[in-house]
């Protein structure tokens, strides 16, 4: 069976719930869009590609991919490094902040177990999705790395998807970001980026914009998301506009976009057409922003999404 794996960062996620008490979870792009792939298709195998540490709280990520079902071949643990860290801070009228611990995180030395050899364990058919902020993430040194591993995969014939998510703060400058964003988008068979993300980046202000700006790559599907608005794909030479139905109740839209892309990945890898996956993928991502947390309850979950 064909696999689809998410390369990237799984943070250690902590919360106040009062002076006195942390809760504390999982939490990353790449790790939460593999957790909803695979909750709502167990039939499907989905993977994390990421280095973590020994402590003890790398031991517990670990038992938790496994509690997600996720597939843990390429999970790696360097001896001398721990996983990244953030801390979810709410002020009084409710905004949240975030401050990370995650500059030498072991993540960042992925490249170090990904040898060619681990590329041969790839099979013709899988996936592989990355993201702007595994991009970022992985040291800029070990970047030539990464892009030659892509470059062996897709001729092996894994299909690459992207998603840009650009966080600002994990680069050096923008240069460096759109150097790598355009990198990413000539190997991707799949992109799957946010109007916002492009923003900043190369001037793209709607998502028709944004579709012609993927198109130039010559990507095969591509898919542009826009918080409540309208989801915008085009594949096979089709240009379709998909309406969303927004979410009266917004809670906390951390993971959205991620939600949606491992929803939305699934349902094509499990042959729905395009509009059935943006509407599955839509509903997941609105329910995920009426949850507390990158992660919904896996119950509350399950129960909105009807595969
Ligand atoms: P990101 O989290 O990457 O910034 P978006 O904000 O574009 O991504 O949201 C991703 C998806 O989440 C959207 O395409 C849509 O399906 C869903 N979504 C986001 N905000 C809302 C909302 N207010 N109501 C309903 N759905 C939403």
């Amino acid at each position: 069976m064909n696999k689809i794996f998410f390369l990237g960062e799984c943070m250690v996620e902590l919360r106040a719930i009062d002076d006195n008490t942390m809760e504390q979870s999982f939490a990353g792009d790449v790790y939460n869009s593999a957790v909803y792939l695979q909750r709502c298709f167990p039939g499907i195998k989905a993977g994390m590609v990421t280095a973590v540490g020994t402590d003890a709280l790398s031991e517990k990520m670990i038992q938790k991919f496994h509690h997600e079902s996720l597939d843990t071949t390429f999970v790696f643990q360097h001896k001398d490094k721990v996983p990244g860290l953030y801390l979810i801070k709410t002020d009084a009228v409710g905004e949240r902040s975030f401050t990370y611990w995650r500059s030498d995180a072991a993540a960042r030395y992925l490249m170090d177990f990904l040898s060619d050899d681990v590329a041969g364990l790839f099979k013709t058919g899988d996936a592989l999705f990355i993201s702007g902020i595994s991009l970022a993430v992985i040291t800029p040194a070990a970047r030539s790395a990464l892009w030659s591993l892509l470059e062996q995969l897709k001729s092996r014939g894994v299909t690459l998807i992207f998603d840009p998510n650009y966080r600002a703060r994990l680069w050096s400058s923008t240069d460096e970001a759109i150097t790598a964003f355009q990198r990413a988008f000539q190997l991707a068979d799949i992109a799957l980026p946010g109007v916002e993300d492009l923003e900043v980046l190369f001037g793209i202000s709607n998502a028709e914009a944004a579709i012609e700006y993927c198109q130039s790559f010559g990507i095969r599907e591509i898919v542009v998301k826009n918080g409540p608005e309208s989801v915008l794909t085009y594949a096979n030479g089709q240009l379709q506009k998909h309406p969303i139905t927004p979410v009266t109740k917004v809670v906390d839209t951390t993971s959205a976009g991620d939600a949606f892309n491992g929803v939305y990945l699934g349902a094509r890898i499990q042959n729905r057409s395009i509009s059935d996956a943006v509407q599955l993928a839509a509903t997941a991502a609105g329910t995920v922003i009426q949850h507390p947390g990158a992660i919904a309850p896996a119950a509350a979950f399950r129960a909105a999404m009807v595969t």
